[in-house]
Formats: C-alpha cells, structure tokens, sequence
C-alpha cells in the first residue's frame, strides 16, 4: 500500500531511506531546512573556487556500487571516479613526509623501508583486516541493530576476542615505529573514537584504506550528491528547501504530521535523518526515548574547525590529501576526548581539491580545505578561529616550504556553532556519535521509536553509525523496517 512519507533533511542518510521507499511505490517528501541539498556533504561555491563543505574521502566504493545496483544502477551512470595516486601523503616535518600508494604492495615496501621486518606484519595485519571487512561491511553493517543476536555469527565467534582488544593496542604490539602506528591508528579516526578506544574488529577501516584505495569523484563529493537526487527525482522523490521543522505532532501515540515553518503537513510515516538528539526536541518530552543524560554520557565524534580557502598561485609540493601529524597524536587526541581544549599544537588535515580537478578553482589557482579536529561542545569564538588559522598556516607553510599568506584571496571558516546552527547538530558534532564497543550496533539510538508509531530516525547517530558509506547503509536499513512494519 503506497503512504505518504515525510523525511526531515537530506543529508546522505535521508537521500538513501528517500530513493529505497520511493522504489517501493511511496509517495515520498523531503523537508531540508537550508536552501541545498546534501546536509553536511553540502557544496560551496565562492570567486570561482567550488569545496565539498563535509566529506572528501570516498572510501568503501563497493558500499556505493551496492547502493546504486539497488536500483538496477551503477556508480558510472552518474559520476566518474578516480583512485588517487598517492592515496595520501602524512607530514612529520619539514618537506619529511610518507606518500600513501594506490596498491598494497608499493605500501608494504614503504612500511619496510621505515622498519625493517614491518612489510611481513602489515600483509598479515591487513590479510586481518580484510576477512574482517568481508565480515563487518558486507554483512553486519546491514543489520537493523535490533538484537544484540545479529552479531553472533559463525564467522564472529571466531573473532570474539578483537571485540575485546583494541586497534591501538594491536598495532603497538606488532609495529615500532612511531609513524607506522600513526598511520594505522588513523583510518578508525573516522569512526569517532581514539584508536585506544576502539576494538581490534574495527581494523576493516585499513582494508578500506590500504586493501580498497582512496577514490575521488571527478568533480568532488558532492558528485554523489547530485547522483543521489538524481535518482530520487527519477523515483519520484519531492524536495522542499528552506523547509525547516518546528515539530513532529503525535496524537493517539502516533506520529500523523510535521510543522514544518509554522504549517502543518500530514504524513502516515515520518523517518528524521536530522541529528538524532535533535529530532528527538521536535517531540513534547514525554515521548523523546532518551534523556538529555543519555545523550550527556555518549561518547560523541570530534567536532571540527574547518576552512575553506581560495589561492592566487598553484602551490608546490602538495598532494591532493594531507596529513599534517608532525605533532604530538596522543596529547591532541587527550584535548578532544579526555580533557576538552583548543589543543597546543594540533594536527590537521587539508586536501586540495584543484589538484586532481582543475575546475574546482580558477586558471593557474588553488583551492584549499583545511581541518582541526576539536572536542564537541568546546567554545568557538571568531578570534580562536583567527589564531588557529594563524597557526595551521604558519605549520603549513614550514612544513611544505613555501609561503601562501599573500596568496590567501579568501578564508571562509566553518565550526562547531556553525554545526549547531546549520544542521541542528549535538554539541556541534561534525560526524555524530562514535563507534566504541558501547555504542555499536544494537547498542546504538533506534532505527524505530518505542514510543510513537510510525516515526523512524536514520543517520549518523544510529546504526550503523559515522561516515557517508554507513550513512547510504542507515537509510537502507530504516527503510527496510518500515516497509516490514
Ligand atoms: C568536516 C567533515 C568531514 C567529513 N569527512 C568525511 C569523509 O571524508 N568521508 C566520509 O565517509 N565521511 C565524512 N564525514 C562524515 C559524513 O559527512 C557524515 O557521516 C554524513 O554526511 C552524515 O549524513 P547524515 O544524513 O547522517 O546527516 P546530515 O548530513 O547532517 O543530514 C541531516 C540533515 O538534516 C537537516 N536538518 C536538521 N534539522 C532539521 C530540521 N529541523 N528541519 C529540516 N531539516 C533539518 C540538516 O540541515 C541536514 O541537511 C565528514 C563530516 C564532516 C562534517
């Protein structure tokens, strides 16, 4: 039977649960509060230079193939990918820095040239890894979290022990040298906890990084984006921008409609892919599942201090991703997770986005994305953000040899209150809650509401949690449930 489904936002996860119950012939509606699509995948555009606000690093790409075959589909229908070569280049000082190759075997060579006997441990480490990724990504990951019951499995019960390891751990007891471990630790980053805190299972993230590569789309992120409106248009998917939502209304323990500005639209189901603590406030409190203790105590992904950055000249000596790790790994992530502070001396990230795609900037220019992960819910003021980028520029320009300072035409800064004020996010979060034993899987925010029929919640605060690939997951789950229900 074909029903009315009203979806709040449209970000990655929203896109997802919007095409899959579409193609089961419901008459689907998205309510995205800003003017674009995407969320936190969104796109800016400024004198010529174009940025992915949010994600840059397509990782998983048989997570996006399986997306698209879903729909009788493949990635190349609408966006062409590029691996890039290298994957990624790590600073640890001046112009000293190890380039990330496209293929395991170049890698294991770079791994052994740094210490000797490290080649034969990474190719077991990753042989690891990667059963372990064909155990989580293409089976685990697409269970509903519903039972603690999915996760035991033939193939994890032979792995129970990295449940209770983790990924720190394991890499210290096989790999010496200090920036071998850092580059291991660094690919369960992005599942929002230290590596210290993070399970030996997890190590399927350096599949996904050295076994299966780093990808581009060819004009950024937001190629996917666009893929994914695309196909919802195809299905029949209805958008309205500027469309914020003031309340979900339950009457007789059921969700039936959303205000959305100040009017009321009716709907038989309604799915939030908005920040899960949020969409809970668009219900009176007596029918919110978790309390604002609950949410207190989660352990949450860092928050971030980002900068989109436009330059006058092309710059020397850079690659399209960078890891700048010539400070101290542990202390930073002490100031994010252990005792919240704008870190002394942080690491960050940049990429360029100019150097694999030249339309991303104007004629003989660079564009430039800088980013310091900081501690949700940590003060931001304009004069921080000020100092930090003084700081990360000066580092930069040490560490690569060159100055850029005159070049900079524009620096365009985006942070944690801007997280809380664009996207309704908790504590500012920029990729929702962490994946730690304590927060995976059934031990996640619901798929479905115990409370109110017909309200659902997908996104980066409930299974399977952070990242684009499980956020493509998460819809596809959510909607699997509601068409069960
Ligand atoms: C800086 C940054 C870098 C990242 N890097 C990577 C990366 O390299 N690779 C990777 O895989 N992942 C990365 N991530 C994570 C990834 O981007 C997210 O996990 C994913 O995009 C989250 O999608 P979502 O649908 O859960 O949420 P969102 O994208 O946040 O979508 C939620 C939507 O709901 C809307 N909304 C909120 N409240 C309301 C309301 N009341 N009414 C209407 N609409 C509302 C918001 O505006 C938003 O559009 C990064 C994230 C950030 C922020």
């Amino acid at each position: 039977m074909s029903q009315e489904i009203a979806i709040i936002g449209s970000g990655f996860s929203s896109l997802s649960a919007a095409c899959y119950l579409a193609q089961a012939g419901n008459k689907v509606t998205i309510y995205e509060k800003n003017a674009s699509i995407g969320g936190r995948a969104r796109q800016l555009k400024k004198e010529g230079f174009t940025f992915d606000m949010g994600p840059s690093w397509y990782w998983m790409p048989d997570v996006f193939e399986r997306f698209f075959n879903d729909f009788g589909k493949k990635t190349s229908d609408y966006y062409h990918l590029i691996k890039l070569s290298p994957a990624y280049r790590v600073y640890y000082g001046i112009n000293d820095f190890v380039s990330i190759a496209d293929n395991l075997e170049d890698i294991i060579s770079t791994f052994e040239s740094i210490e000797k006997g490290s080649g034969v441990k990474l190719k077991k480490f990753m042989a690891n890894a990667k059963s372990n990724y064909d155990i989580a990504i293409k089976d685990l990951v697409y269970r509903p979290g519903v039972s603690p019951l999915e996760l035991i499995t033939v193939e994890t019960a032979k792995k129970v022990g990295e449940f209770f390891s983790t990924i720190s751990r394991d890499v210290k007891s096989e790999f010496k040298n200090q920036r071998l471990i850092q580059i291991l630790e660094f690919p369960v980053l992005f599942l929002g906890a230290k590596p210290s805190d993070t399970p030996s299972f997890y190590s399927f993230m350096n599949y996904a990084d050295f076994g299966l590569g780093t990808w581009h789309p060819e004009n950024g992120m937001f190629d996917v984006v666009k893929a994914m409106e695309s196909l919802a248009k195809e299905l029949g998917v209805s958008f309205e921008f500027n469309a914020n939502v003031n309340k979900i209304v339950v009457e007789n323990e059921k969700a039936v409609a959303l205000i959305v500005n100040n009017s009321r639209v009716e709907a038989d189901v309604i799915l939030s892919g908005a920040d899960y603590h949020h969409s809970e406030t668009l219900l009176d409190s007596e029918y919110r599942m978790y309390s604002e203790k609950y949410w207190d105590s989660r352990v949450f992904a860092p928050s971030s201090l980002l900068f989109y950055v436009g330059l006058n000249r092309k710059l020397d000596n850079i690659a399209h991703h960078a890891l700048f790790f010539d400070v101290d790994f542990d202390q930073h992530a002490r100031d994010i997770y252990d005792d919240p502070k704008w870190p002394d001396n942080p690491l960050f990230y940049a990429n360029f986005p100019s150097v694999t795609d030249p339309s991303t900037a104007p004629e003989g220019m660079e564009s430039a994305f800088f980013l310091i992960p900081l501690a949700p819910g940590i003060e931001d003021t304009p004069s921080l953000r000020e100092k930090y980028f003084d700081k990360i520029i000066d580092r930069f320009e040490i560490l690569t040899q060159q100055k850029i300072k005159n070049n900079i035409i524009f620096s365009e800064s985006f942070c944690k209150n801007d997280f809380v004020s664009d996207y309704n996010s908790y504590k500012g979060n920029a990729y929702g809650m962490a994946n730690t034993l304590m927060q995976t899987a059934f031990l996640r925010p619901k798929l479905k509401s115990k409370k109110v029929g017909n309200l659902y919640f997908t996104g980066q605060l409930t299974v399977p949690g952070p990242g684009v690939p499980p956020a493509l997951i998460s819809g596809k789950l959510v909607s699997e449930l509601i068409k069960k229900n």
